[in-house]
């Protein structure tokens, strides 16, 4: 098995807009609510995310009009993708009016990140809305291990009966994420590669990350990508796929025999801020470059103080003109400590 990594592209053709690295702004995370119906243990411990946790009220929330806007905006300095995402997305209500307004903008890519427990009930109307691809986050397919990593209980069966409905309305291929955390997950790794192999749809194996500031992470609690692709090579022949565009997160890998592809996001290992074309637009409407940045840009008072499109335009450019952030690769005894934004405020 190669574990070299794929080639990475540089794309200087395109117009937008291009970061102190020369990095292009290509892709914009929107969260559209901090809220969730999991306490994932790597996200939203519950001892931090308990009944009385301030999230934000619903004014405070970027409306749909607000988020279209700001999207036409992104895309004109150059963004080509757009992922929805939270807290949990599909708890934020009428989300689908959302998804048509996103729809409607031409040449964007449009996909969504969801825990899936809502996603058999939406998941038709989200297509019929223009949604066209979806990543569903699933850390296990054995029942007692998923309810222990979601904490409220919540029963694998209805994740899977998710993923079979959006894979049925035509949101395809699903894209499965599932954090790896060391002790507690990772006997999944088998078992989840063995499930979806030969479905189309795609799992990609996550190492597990440093963010915010209530998780606990350790070092010791990442499996290396390497190791997850060394355990399923084994059983499972391996060889990799080149990456197909500049700042494509996933490392891709195919089954020698033909049946599926899987991906590895080395995020801790094999950092790939080189080539990080991502801003974050949290649900309040906060502009962030960097899922490890420690504080956001305001663009809610910009929209709401009644700037122009023009003026919009220009701040995002020169924040995104300044930006020199790449805290994987930089990662050290020295960021620890630092004060980050936490994954179920940013969305990941
Ligand atoms: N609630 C949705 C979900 O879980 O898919 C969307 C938001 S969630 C914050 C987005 C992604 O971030 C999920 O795939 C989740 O597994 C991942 N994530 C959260 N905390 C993480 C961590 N500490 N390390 C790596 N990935 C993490
Ligand atoms: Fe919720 Fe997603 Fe975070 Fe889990 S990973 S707690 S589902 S926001
Ligand atoms: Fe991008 Fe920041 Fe992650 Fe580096 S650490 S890949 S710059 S979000």
């Amino acid at each position: 098995m190669n574990s070299t990594s794929p080639l990475r592209f540089i794309d200087t053709s395109a117009r937008g807009i291009t970061d102190t690295m020369g990095r292009p702004l290509r892709d914009l995370r929107v969260s559209v609510t901090d809220r969730c119906n999991f306490r994932c243990v790597y996200c939203m411990p519950k001892e931090v995310f308990g009944r009385d946790h301030p999230f934000l009220e619903r004014e405070q929330l970027l409306t749909f009009e607000e988020i279209e806007r700001l999207a036409r905006l992104f895309q004109a300095l150059g963004v080509k993708k757009i992922r929805v995402t939270g807290g949990e997305p599909l708890l934020r209500r009428n989300l689908e009016r959302l998804i048509a307004r996103l729809a409607s903008i031409p040449d964007l890519d449009l996909t969504l990140t969801t825990n899936g427990a809502l996603l058999a009930q939406q998941a038709a109307a989200l297509k019929a809305a223009g949604l066209r691809r979806i990543t569903v986050s699933l850390d296990s397919v054995d029942n007692a291990v998923f309810q222990a990593m979601n904490d409220v209980g919540f029963p694998v069966e209805v994740v899977l009966e998710g993923i079979e409905a959006a894979a049925a309305a035509g949101l395809k291929p699903v894209k499965i994420n599932m954090v790896v955390k060391r002790g507690v997950n990772d006997a999944s790794i088998l078992p989840i590669a063995r499930h979806f192999r030969g479905t189309a749809h795609i799992v990609r194996f996550i190492e597990y990350m440093d963010v915010g500031q209530t998780n606990g992470w350790r070092l010791d609690d990442v499996v290396p990508a390497v190791e997850v692709l060394k355990r399923i090579h084994t059983e499972m022949p391996l060889e990799p796929v080149e990456a197909d565009y500049r700042g494509e997160v996933a490392q891709r890998w195919r089954y020698q025999d033909g049946e599926g592809e899987i991906g590895v996001i080395t995020s801790v290992t094999q950092a790939f801020c080189c080539d990080c074309t991502r801003a974050r637009l949290s649900a309040e409407g906060k502009l962030y470059t960097c899922l490890f940045a420690a504080d956001g840009h305001d663009l809610r008072a910009l929209l709401r103080g009644g700037a122009s499109d023009a003026e919009i335009s220009e701040a995002v450019g020169r924040i995104w003109r300044g930006r020199g952030d790449r805290y994987s690769e930089i990662r050290s005894a020295e960021t620890v400590g630092l004060d980050k934004i936490e994954m179920s405020y940013i969305g990941g």
